[in-house]
């Protein structure tokens, strides 16, 4: 070895040693919060060849800093249902890093929230919107609250009290949350509702993802998965690859499954399977989206009423089987981990060539191993899901100039994002010595504009 490979070996060394005892204390700070601690295992392992060429990072704490939130509010939130009973739920919201703007991300509403899952989905959105080029910071909040089977009214009271708290809270230039799971522009309509209730003032850009007559954006409903798309086009493109005459299989039946089938399909894919937890739908056909978009999004009702309209297809109840049926391109669009290393195999051996994660933390760490060892391309889903919080930032800069873009304009702007995010995560990815791993690619993309803000702004 020459004094150059010494000297560059001894500061990885340095590197991997800082990254380790950070993710020790992280681990030992926050027992049985499994889900953060892989987010943060994922990105941390990103980083080593970062700390290598910035000793800086590790004078100042950056990673340290990073790992614990701003702060983490927790609130109780009581309704009255239907019936006339009582219900207590607990309410979320984790404001991670406000070094790149407000803090911004969604609220989750499912029984499985818990302040885990808000705090590895506040985690990865400090890396998301940073590599959206937008000026926002990392957030995420929600609910043990199960929308399942709730009357409108219910829902209507549910987020009326949860408001009732949370205002304190956010503002357009404190904290801005918007939709995920469980939460869509009916939720955000009766949360602004309420904001503006107690408020007593319009603050349009509060909340993102509202409505159309009083301040949403086009094509934020069909940014998220339109967004999954593009990027996994690019991806595809550099390859030789397209979406054209492919078989694609998505998971999820939801806002990024619904909008990531029509855009697949208006790219001359076939989308053969999607699902919602209960099972999935198989048409070789080509999934019906108006069926879905009439099942899901006007109704409430479960993917099993899909055969009952196209009685060619199958229906299978096991949603985790989706991943059996070959394709070339898989989209998990559903939920955090619904692929672990036995799924990925399957699908590996099935052929596929391409992965696009629309939803947030959808792979395990040793699927995304398998992912990487294979032969595969693989789209991460802090770059390829960040379209929609993408789009939110949009709207957030139309309300503050009291402005509204077309569909067509709002839609150029996220395809230029996508693309712009590709680009810089290939870029770093070569620059730190992986080339093509879009995955350490994106973690350092996104890290080193959040490291840059937060070394300037001091030790805060
Ligand atoms: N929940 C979405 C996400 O995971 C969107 C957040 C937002 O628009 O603020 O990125």
């Amino acid at each position: 070895m020459n004094t150059m490979e010494t000297v560059l070996q001894s500061k990885k060394q340095t590197a991997q040693e800082y990254v380790t005892k950070v993710f020790q204390s992280t681990e030992k700070r926050n027992p049985h919060e499994n889900e953060f601690l892989q987010a943060v295992k994922e990105i941390v392992d990103s980083l080593v060849p970062v700390f290598a060429q910035h000793p800086e990072y590790m004078k100042y704490g950056i990673l340290e800093r990073l790992v614990e939130p701003d702060r983490v509010i927790t609130f109780r939130v009581p309704w009255v249902d239907d019936h006339g009973n009582v219900q207590v739920n607990r309410g979320f919201r984790v404001q991670f890093n406000s070094a790149l703007g407000p803090y911004k991300g969604g609220l989750r509403f499912h029984p499985s929230v818990n302040t885990s899952i808000v705090k590895f989905l506040g985690f990865e959105q400090i890396f998301k919107n940073s590599l959206t080029g937008q000026p926002i910071g990392g957030g995420k909040g929600g609910s043990d609250f199960d929308p399942k089977g709730k009357s409108d009214l219910e829902i209507m009271r549910f987020c009326q009290s949860f408001m009732t708290e949370l205002y304190r809270h956010i503002g357009p230039d404190v904290d801005v949350p918007a939709g995920d799971i469980g939460v869509s522009s009916r939720e955000i309509g009766y949360l602004f509702g309420q904001y503006k209730k107690i408020r007593g003032t319009f603050e349009a850009g509060v909340l993102t993802g509202k409505g159309l007559e009083y301040g949403g954006s086009l094509a934020r409903t069909e940014a998220t998965g339109y967004g999954t798309v593009y990027f996994v086009q690019e991806m595809l493109k550099d390859k030789g690859l397209d979406f054209k005459g492919s078989t694609v299989v998505v998971s999820g039946s939801g806002n990024v499954s619904i909008y990531a089938m029509e855009k697949a399909t208006q790219f001359g894919a076939t989308v053969v399977a999607c699902s919602d937890s209960d099972g999935f739908v198989y048409d070789e056909n080509g999934i019906d989206l108006d069926t879905v978009k009439e099942l899901k999004e006007a109704g409430s009702e479960r993917i099993n009423a899909y055969v009952e309209k196209h009685p060619n297809a199958q229906y299978i109840d096991d949603c985790t089987q989706i991943w059996t049926i070959p394709c070339d391109i898989a989209l998990p669009c559903a939920t955090q981990n619904e692929i672990d290393e036995a799924t990925a195999k399957t699908l590996v051996a099935n052929g596929v060539k391409a992965i696009g994660e629309g939803a947030n933390m959808p792979s395990t760490l040793a699927a995304i191993d398998v992912f990487l060892k294979s032969d595969i391309l693989f789209a991460p889903a802090k770059a390829a899901n960040a379209g929609g919080v993408a789009v939110s930032a949009l709207e957030m800069a139309q309300n503050s100039g009291k402005i509204s873009w077309s569909f067509d304009e709002v839609d150029a702007k996220l395809h230029e994002i996508m693309k712009d995010i590709y680009q810089n995560s290939m870029q770093a990815a070569a620059d730190y010595g992986t080339p093509g791993n879009l995955l350490a690619g994106s973690n350092i993309a996104g890290f080193n504009k959040v490291a840059g803000a937060m070394m300037a702004q001091g030790i805060i």
